[in-house]
C-alpha cells in the first residue's frame, strides 16, 4: 500500500508527476490526462482533464500553477485544488452540476524545468525563469515565461537583457512552454469560459490588463467577480486579498498568459497571487500551505461558480457563496511574483 499523498508538504517534480498518474487511475470516471507540448529540455507538459464525460462539447476552466518555478505554493494549491473538487463532486450537488457542465483542464506544473531546478539545492531556490538559454552573445538562462506571451508582447514591464529575471525572450513565443498554453486554449476559444493563472506571493487578484492604457470590455464584472472572491477568501482564514489590475496594485507588465487569455477572448482571467505579503515570500513554511489552499480554493470557487452559472443558470444553489464586495487596499510590492 502506497503512502498517501501529503498535501501539506512541498513535492518534487517526480513526486508530483507520481501523484497525477495514481489521480487518474483512481478516479477513472472523471479523471484523464493530455499531454499538450515540451519544455525546453523535452519534458512533457501534462494537464488533469476533471469533469463528468460528455458526448457533447462542454464549457471549460483552465488552470494553471508552477509558471514561475520558485512560487512552490502554487502547484501545491493545484493539488489541493484537484483534490478538492474530487470530494466535492461526490457529495456537493453543485460541484456534481458544474462536472457536468464543464470540464477542469489544471496543469499542477507548467514551467517543469524551472521548477526542478528550483529544487537543486539552496542556491537555485529562487530560480523564476524557463531554462533555455540565452541567444546571441548572452550567457544567462531562462525566459521570463509571464512575459513571452503574444500579448502586447514586449510592451511595459519586461527586459530586453538575458540575464534579468523579466527578460521576456528573443521573440513572442520563443519558449516551447508558453506555445504550449497558447496552442492548447487557443484552439478552445470557444470552450474556455474561464482561466485561472496561480502564481505567489502578495495576496492579490490580477485582472486584465498588464498595461496600464488597455481596459478589458468587462473591466467592471472582473472586478465585481475579484472582489467576491477576495470576499469569500477572507470568510476562511480572514486574510486579505487585493483586487484590481496589474498596474494598479502591483505593476505594469506584458506578455502575460492571463492578458492572452483575455485577449483572445476568453471572457474571465484572473492572476491569483497567494500568500504571503512578503515575511517569507517566495519560502512560504509548510504550515501554511493547508490555510492557504483552504482559502484560496474558496476564491478561485467563488469565481468558477459564477462563471458556470452566468452561462448554465443556477439549477443548484451554492450554499457558501456570499456575493459581497470588499474595499480593496492598495499595497506595493519590490519584489517580482
Ligand atoms: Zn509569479
Amino acid at each position: 500500500m502506497e503512502a498517501a499523498h501529503d498535501y501539506t508538504k512541498y513535492h518534487t517534480m517526480p513526486e508530483i508527476s507520481a501523484w497525477m498518474d495514481q489521480i487518474e487511475k483512481d478516479n477513472p470516471d472523471v479523471v484523464s490526462s493530455i499531454v499538450y507540448g515540451q519544455t525546453y529540455e523535452k519534458r512533457d507538459i501534462k494537464l488533469l482533464k476533471i469533469g463528468i464525460k460528455s458526448t457533447g462539447v462542454k464549457k471549460a476552466i483552465w488552470m494553471d500553477c508552477g509558471i514561475h518555478a520558485r512560487e512552490w505554493i502554487s502547484p501545491a494549491f493545484c493539488q489541493h485544488f484537484v483534490k478538492e473538487i474530487l470530494n466535492a463532486y461526490k457529495t456537493d450537488p453543485k460541484m456534481n452540476e458544474m462536472f457536468k457542465n464543464m470540464d477542469f483542464y489544471i496543469t499542477p506544473v507548467l514551467n517543469m524545468d524551472g521548477y526542478i531546478y528550483s529544487w537543486k539545492d539552496n542556491t537555485t531556490r529562487l530560480w523564476r525563469k524557463s531554462r533555455s538559454p540565452g541567444t546571441g552573445n548572452c550567457t544567462c538562462f531562462g525566459t521570463d515565461l509571464n512575459r513571452n506571451f503574444y500579448a502586447n508582447w514586449g510592451m511595459v514591464g519586461i527586459s530586453r537583457n538575458c540575464c534579468s529575471e523579466v527578460y521576456n525572450g528573443p521573440t513572442a513565443l520563443s519558449e516551447s512552454e508558453a506555445r504550449a498554453v497558447t496552442d492548447f486554449v487557443g484552439a478552445r476559444t470557444d470552450q474556455i469560459l474561464c482561466f485561472l493563472t496561480i502564481h505567489s506571493y502578495g495576496q492579490l487578484i490580477l485582472i486584465p490588463y498588464g498595461h496600464p492604457n488597455i481596459s478589458a470590455p468587462n473591466h467592471d464584472e472582473l472586478m465585481e467577480v475579484g472582489l467576491a472572491a477576495a470576499s469569500a477568501i477572507k470568510a476562511v482564514h480572514g486574510m486579505d486579498y487585493t483586487v484590481g489590475t496589474s498596474p494598479t496594485v502591483l505593476y505594469p507588465n506584458s506578455g502575460s498568459s492571463r492578458d492572452f487569455a483575455r485577449l483572445i477572448g476568453i471572457p474571465y482571467s484572473f492572476t491569483f497571487e497567494l500568500r504571503d505579503k512578503g515575511d517569507h515570500g517566495f519560502k512560504l513554511p509548510e504550515d501554511q500551505i493547508k490555510p492557504t489552499c483552504e482559502e484560496a480554493y474558496a476564491g478561485a470557487l467563488s469565481i468558477i461558480t459564477y462563471v458556470h452559472d452566468k452561462v448554465h443558470g443556477s439549477a443548484v444553489t451554492a450554499t457558501a457563496t456570499l456575493w459581497t464586495t470588499l474595499l480593496a487596499s492598495v499595497v506595493s510590492s519590490a519584489h517580482l511574483l
